[in-house]
């Protein structure tokens, strides 16, 4: 018999329930006792949810993010932490958010650095090293959690990161070498696996998705001796990747001395035959055969027509499972009431991909006609999206064949551009200015709602929304910014926003999926070809530069961004339908610009983490979603200032990209991962302006004004005070106004006093 299993489930709930729950206790509106009440009842049920399945996974679930469990559990989390008498629940929400519950009032603890887990839109937090990390087994939360789910009738696989890499998306603070930890962090781990299986756990998912990165020969060996040294552990370790092909690596995971292989049958499927001919008798493999980070139904009978003969050869050892955790992907679209019927029978959330696998797996079991009826269902709903109108407009198919690299051309080279920009603008050195957004307060969150319940009509909802535009603009002028916002009260989310707008997508109600801690978001659903009805944001922005005399930037979500935060079709390729949407982003720039804004700000904030695993594919890449930029932003005028804006400091690998991508200024994170971002500009003279982000918007600590000043000296060393701009690090709809006005009351006076110091000079 084939085994189903699965290698993590969402975790915030189908109505999201966590983060309610986090928040309310992160408030102190409710005790910790609630919070992992939630907690255990949310367990339970993803377990029930997951019953159709021979194994579901235990320790997927998390309050916070999985790695920063594993540094928990492994007794990593930093000292700073662990500071106090706080309870172990608030260190590590320190750890994470540089504050518990209890440190409303004052706080001094900064958070963990947070990065996104490999090419998703999932942020972890970065585990910490240093040379003297030791590492001290806590195995209570997976223990714990292995006794509910044992308990509740579930036959559990307990999930953990593996140590290479636990190691490997960690940062050595003193510059250490972190595989230096490793015979000691074994040792933890063997510790941990240990009380695992007299738990009685059989089966452990041991999750090394690194394995599908390129590995130099230090970390191959790493694994040999990893694999050796846990193998003496008495219970079965499933192997899992997923991510990737493991190209020179696979033959080192065939080989490595594990019970079972799992691989992500969806990016790697061509390698399936080789680890058929590598694999040792013994070992059982385990295919990801769904696609665990998209929404579409699974091609059940191409499937099972590639699957029957492995089948045949593996018998037993055949187990079926997802590409990688479902993390990626919305609970139940059972629940979607609001849903187009039609693009509904092309899609499958979590709960269906699981009944999907079921019904794969009774296929091999039991032969096809004992599911003859879900297959026939299946079929016919490929074929209704192979067929359908709605995906297929003959204008937009036309008008991406007549692509040209003209239209990504400024008309002029950036020194006559911005020498026409500085006399039109006019602005002061050092201008300062916020990345867009700013506070969703519970007073915008409900007009927004009121507006799509149909309580509010269209011309109420503007006039509460423009309310907001001028609080927003009158706060910045009172704050004495240079070049001002409309503050983004009418965008829930920066893609959704457009994604609504525009042709091609459709929504969800209930899709959400996590982004990090608390936060979740709702990708869009990109079904067909994509094309733009009318002007999106010009009215706004129209608006908040009718009411000052400074000028106002208007704020659009770029191509690539728009892309690699929605489920994007899987019938074209993924670069056809960035271009389709650089050109719908392009007119709504022509647009702005004709309604007289000067300055726009295209945001790609998710430009390097659709970044391939390996860097040998990043080129390719690279090569068209810059294209995808410069066709959205290019065709404007010398005098029209174009910002991007970026949510990240790792640019030394893709500065040239970056550069090509000629937006007169760049903003970019930098507060959060120790100004490491100064060293891609010490060795690269980037030609444009960089406002690099003096302060974390992340964290609700309100920097201070020496603290800023530092910030942007050291960015002073490298970049030329006429190239430095002066911001946040992002948006900043999360914090609350009464945080947003000193710490922006501080960064304005930063620039003031060393305006003054250049004025000196
Ligand atoms: N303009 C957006 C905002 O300010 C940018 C958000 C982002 O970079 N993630 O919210
Ligand atoms: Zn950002």
């Amino acid at each position: 018999m084939v085994t189903t299993h699965n290698l993590g489930y969402p975790r915030v709930g189908a109505r999201r329930e966590l983060k309610f729950a986090l928040e309310n206790y992160w408030q102190q509106k409710s005790s910790s006792q609630d919070l992992l009440e939630t907690a255990t009842a949310l367990r339970q049920q993803h377990w029930q949810d997951q019953s159709v399945l021979d194994l579901v996974p235990v320790g997927d679930f998390s309050l916070y993010d999985h790695v920063l469990d594993m540094s928990a559990t492994l007794g990593n989390l930093p000292a700073r932490a662990q500071h106090g008498d706080a309870s172990e629940l608030d260190q590590y929400f320190r750890a994470a958010r540089g504050r518990s519950a209890l440190d409303q009032e004052s706080c001094c603890v900064p958070a963990g650095e947070m990065t996104k887990w490999f090419d998703t839109n999932y942020h972890y937090i970065v585990p910490e090293f240093c040379k003297d990390t030791h590492f001290k087994l806590n195995p209570t939360r997976l223990l714990d959690q292995f006794a509910q789910a044992q308990a509740s009738g579930s036959k559990a696989k307990p999930v953990i990161i593996g140590p290479l890499t636990y190691l490997w998306l960690g940062k050595a603070k003193d510059g250490s070498d972190p595989l230096t930890l490793l015979p000691q962090l074994l040792n933890v781990y063997a510790e941990l696996i240990t009380a695992l299986a007299e738990a009685g756990a059989q089966w452990i998912q041991i999750d090394e998705p690194i394995l599908t990165v390129e590995l130099d020969a230090k970390w191959q060996h790493a694994f040999t001796t990893s694999y050796h040294r846990l193998n003496s552990c008495k219970v079965s370790l499933l192997l899992a990747t997923y991510f990737g092909c493991l190209k020179e690596n696979l033959h080192l995971a065939c080989e490595l001395p594990v019970a079972g292989l799992h691989l992500d049958a969806i990016s790697a499927q061509s390698e399936v035959s080789k680890v058929l001919d590598w694999l040792p008798a013994h070992k059982i493999l385990s295919l990801g055969v769904l696609d665990g980070r998209n929404i579409w139904k699974t091609k059940l009978e191409q499937t099972l027509q590639w699957l029957e003969p492995i089948h045949k050869r593996l018998g037993d050892r055949l187990w079926l499972a997802c590409s990688c955790s479902l993390l990626h992907v919305p609970f139940d679209l059972d629940s979607e009431e609001t849903l187009d019927g039609e693009i509904k029978s092309w899609l499958a959330f979590a709960k269906q991909k699981l009944i999907e696998l079921k019904v794969l797996a009774k296929a091999l079991n039991e032969g096809r006609d004992s599911v003859a009826q879900e297959l026939n269902e299946n079929r016919r709903a490929l074929q209704s999206r192979m067929e359908s109108p709605r995906v297929h407009n003959a204008l937009m198919e036309k008008a991406y064949e007549s692509i040209s690299s003209e239209l990504g051309k400024r008309k002029s080279p950036y020194s006559t551009r911005i020498a026409a920009q500085n006399s039109l603008l006019n602005l002061p050195p050092l201008p300062t200015t916020t990345i867009g957004s700013f506070p969703q307060t519970a007073d915008i969150r409900s007009v927004r709602r009121r507006y799509k319940q149909g309580e509010l009509n269209a011309s109420e909802y503007k006039k509460l929304i423009q309310k907001e535009v001028r609080y927003c603009i009158s706060q910045q002028e009172e704050l004495g910014l240079d070049v001002l916002v409309h503050g983004e009260p009418e965008r829930n989310d920066m893609v959704e926003y457009f994604g609504e707008q525009l042709e091609g997508f459709t929504f969800s109600q209930f899709g959400w999926v996590q982004s990090y801690g608390s936060r979740c978001v709702k990708p869009p659903i990109i079904f067909g070809d994509v094309s733009r009805p009318k002007p999106m944001t010009v009215d706004w922005t129209s608006y908040a530069q009718s009411l000052t005399k400074k000028p106002v930037k208007g704020m659009l979500t770029g191509p690539v961004t728009i892309l690699n935060w929605s489920f994007v079709r899987d019938d074209q390729a993924r670069s056809q339908t960035c271009y389709q949407i650089a050109l719908a982003i392009r007119d709504e720039v022509l647009d702005l610009e004709k309604a007289g804004v000067n300055i726009i700000q295209i945001d790609e904030a998710a430009l390097r983490e659709g970044l391939p695993l390996r860097r040998s594919e990043w080129q390719s890449y690279l090569d068209w979603a810059i294209d995808a930029f410069r066709i959205s932003a290019n065709g404007v005028k010398d005098t029209t200032q174009i910002h991007t804006h970026m949510c990240y400091s790792e640019f030394n690998d893709i500065i040239d990209s970056i550069a090509r991508m000629d937006a007169d200024v760049i903003t970019i994170e930098s507060s959060r991962s120790d100004n490491e971002l100064f060293e891609a500009f010490e060795s690269f003279e980037y030609p444009n302006q960089i406002g690099p982000g003096v302060y974390d918007i992340h964290s609700p600590n309100i920097p201070s004004e020496a603290s800023i000043i530092d910030v942007i000296r050291n960015a002073a060393k490298c970049i030329p005070n006429e190239r430095l701009w002066i911001n946040p690090d992002c948006g900043l709809k999360t914090r609350k106004w009464e945080d947003v006005i000193p710490a922006l009351g501080h960064m304005v006076n930063a620039a003031k006093r060393l305006r003054q110091e250049l004025a000196l000079l």
